[in-house]
Order: C-alpha cells, then sequence, then structure tokens
C-alpha cells in the first residue's frame, strides 16, 4: 500500500479509503495483489474524471436553463394541468370526456398503465393535460427536478371522498406549490353527499370557494359529463390569473414523460416542451441519451408536427436510448457536444450504480468486523 501510494502519488489515506470503498480492509504495510491495486487506481481515476465531466456540463446546461428570456420575447402559453388522486375515481374518465375517446375501457384492469399528455382547444384557448398511473410519477418527476405541473386537479369520487392516496396527492400538490382546482367527480351517482366532501377538505386546509375559502370545486360527472365545461373555464381563469408564459424564439426545453424502444422503428418518447420551440431536425440530449429529432407526432391525432412551442406535449422520434421518466431535455447546436454529454451521464449512472454497490458491500463488512 505504501509503494502503491507513493508511485502514484496519492496519500496513504485515499488508498485505505478507496480499499475501504471496494471491501477491503486493509493497513499501510499490506501486500497488494497487482490486480487490487489496477482496481484500485481504476476505482480512483474514476472518481477524479467523473467530477471534472460533471461540472462541465452542469456549466453548459445551467447556462442554457437561466438564460433570461427578454420580457418582450415572452407569450402567453397553455396551463399544464395534471390529474391527481385516488385510483378509481375518475382521473382517466375525465380526462376521455375532455378529449373525446375512450382509453378507461380498454385498460388492463382498469389501471392507468401509460403517462398520457394531451393539448385541448376549447375556443381558441389550449388546456394541456397530464393524466399519470398514480402520483408516484408525478413524485419522481418532481424528484428529478422536472416540475411539469402548474395546476393540479384533485379528482375525488363524491361516494368515496378523500381517502388515502387523496391525501397523500395532496401532499404532492402542495409540496409542489401549484393551484388546487377540485373536482368533485361521479356526482350523478345516487344519494352521493357533497357537503360531506366539502367538510373533509376543510379539514384537510382546502377549504371550498363556496365556504368562504380559496378554493375551487367542481361537481363534475365522467359520464353525465355535467361540470366539464366548468372545470375548463376554471382551469383557464386561473392560467389568466397566473399568467404563464414562455418563448418561443428560443431553443426548447421541457421533460420526458415517457419512453420506449419500438423494436426496428426506434425510440418513441413522449415530451412536454416548457420553454423554446422544438423542430423536426433539432439536436437534443435527453438525460443519458440524444439524438436528432427525426419526427414529431401529434399525441392526440398523431398526425406529423413540424414545431412544437411551450406547453405543448409531442411523440417524438429520433433519440438513440429511451430516457428516463423526468428527465430533462435540452436542444443543442452540436450533435456532437449532445453526444458526448449523453456519454458522460451514462457513464455518471452506471458509475453511481456500481459505486452504490461498493458503498453497500463494504458497509456490511465493516459490520461483520
Ligand atoms: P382513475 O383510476 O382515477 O383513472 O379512475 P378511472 O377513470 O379509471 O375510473 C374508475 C371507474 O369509475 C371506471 O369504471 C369509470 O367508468 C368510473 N367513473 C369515472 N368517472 C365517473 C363518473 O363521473 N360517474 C360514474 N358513475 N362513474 C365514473
Ligand atoms: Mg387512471
Amino acid at each position: 500500500v505504501r509503494s502503491f501510494s507513493e508511485a502514484a502519488s496519492i496519500p496513504v489515506a485515499t488508498v485505505l479509503r478507496a480499499m475501504m470503498g471496494m471491501g477491503i480492509m486493509a493497513n499501510i504495510n499490506a501486500e497488494l495483489a497487482f490486480e487490487t491495486a489496477e482496481l484500485i487506481a481504476t476505482e480512483l481515476d474514476l472518481q477524479l474524471m467523473l467530477k471534472e465531466t460533471e461540472t462541465l456540463e452542469d456549466e453548459l446546461i445551467s447556462d442554457i436553463e437561466e438564460q433570461e428570456d427578454d420580457p418582450d420575447s415572452l407569450v402567453t402559453r397553455p396551463p399544464i394541468v395534471t390529474f391527481l388522486g385516488h385510483v378509481d375515481h375518475g382521473k382517466t374518465s375525465l380526462l376521455d370526456y375532455l378529449i373525446g375517446i375512450n382509453v378507461v375501457s380498454g385498460e388492463a384492469g382498469g389501471i392507468t398503465q401509460h403517462i398520457r399528455a394531451y393539448e385541448i382547444d376549447k375556443d381558441g384557448r389550449s388546456v394541456t393535460f397530464v393524466d399519470t398511473p398514480g402520483h408516484e410519477a408525478f413524485t419522481e418527476m418532481r424528484a428529478r427536478g422536472a416540475n411539469v405541473t402548474d395546476i393540479a386537479v384533485l379528482v375525488i369520487a363524491a361516494d368515496d371522498g378523500i381517502m388515502p392516496q387523496t391525501e397523500e396527492a395532496i401532499s404532492h400538490a402542495k409540496a409542489a406549490g401549484v393551484p388546487i382546482v377540485v373536482a368533485l367527480n361521479k356526482i350523478d351517482l345516487e344519494g352521493v353527499d357533497a357537503n360531506r366532501v366539502l367538510s373533509q377538505l376543510t379539514e384537510h386546509q382546502l377549504t371550498p370557494s363556496e365556504w368562504g375559502g380559496e378554493v375551487e370545486v367542481v361537481r363534475t360527472s365522467a359520464i353525465s359529463g355535467e361540470g366539464m365545461d366548468e372545470l375548463l373555464e376554471t382551469l383557464l381563469t386561473i392560467a389568466e390569473l397566473n399568467e404563464y408564459k414562455a418563448n418561443p424564439d428560443r431553443k426548447a426545453l421541457g421533460v420526458c414523460l415517457e419512453a420506449e424502444q419500438q423494436g426496428d422503428r426506434g425510440v418513441l418518447a413522449k415530451l412536454v416542451v416548457q420553454n423554446g420551440t422544438l423542430s423536426v431536425g433539432d439536436v437534443v440530449v435527453c438525460g443519458p441519451t440524444y439524438g436528432r429529432v427525426r419526427a414529431m407526432t401529434n399525441t392526440l391525432t398523431g398526425k406529423p408536427v413540424e414545431h412544437a412551442g411551450p406547453s405543448t406535449p409531442i411523440n417524438l422520434m429520433g433519440l438513440e436510448s429511451p430516457p428516463g421518466a423526468g428527465d430533462r431535455f435540452h436542444v443543442l447546436s452540436d450533435i456532437t457536444q449532445a453526444r458526448e454529454i449523453a456519454a458522460n451521464r451514462a457513464d455518471a449512472e452506471s458509475r453511481s450504480s456500481l459505486s452504490g454497490v461498493t458503498t453497500k458491500v463494504s458497509f456490511e463488512n465493516f459490520q461483520e468486523m
């Protein structure tokens, strides 16, 4: 260990720490097998490299993120609305009704498997809706720094009231700091007691506006369509008050909601553009992958789209491999640079998972001692 430390000009303590990280307890006089020395060298080298690449890339991307938009360049963008709530309370049905299709009946076991995102037009004003399999997806995306939601619609079935997942959804929406609108759903069912749910809401510091509070409660039915116009109007009013803006003239950035490899056809990624405009031919880096936008389609109609502006959900073809849900994407001018950043991130990811394993091993070894 001593000779290795001298030869590599690395302090003995650093060598010992690296060995410990690999699950090897040793001291300065220990004999090192050549293979072990090689491993330690790799381990130390990797740690140094990791630091360098991360900072270079972080700088470039944070420059893009922090690029200020000239106030004159800002235009109103549609609000991005996410449905949250207890399973079976009607999130998917409400979205189905709004877009006039029926996904619920085709779902395996009635459970939403995919994140859906659609832009809906109402008298020339748009709303982008996101329906997730559960609020895990919402939380996961927030954990990755992808706050994709402007307004949360808390869906509560009137016959069931506030349930455990409703409570979780409330805390997620509060943590995200977004306005909450309640869809008091299944209002068509016989004998439902809306007042019971209103008082439950009050107990959760979500006092309905009809009771003098701040929260709009819209009575809805995804079956009869009752309240659907009112829900849309309420969302558009909140959007107007909050003046959500973006700059369509800058290079696009946003979030990947979901992606999959579609056999030979390549990778299909569902993205939401948050700022700027994404165009066919653009170079994109998204999490640990990259590519040139080969084609984009409207998530609702499937029709080809050349340009996607702020708040637009889009299906995109052209990435090398599927990014993860919640990975942010950025448009760069140079494909070589995009490839490098993606490769660095992929490296860093596999390294951190590797070092995760070694840390665990060493911890167990440590306990055994
Ligand atoms: P999700 O798990 O929140 O997405 O809930 P779904 O949209 O899958 O709905 C669960 C069940 O409730 C389905 O059988 C729907 O048909 C039914 N449902 C949804 N909305 C309503 C409604 O407004 N009224 C009634 N009567 N049933 C509804
Ligand atoms: Mg659903």
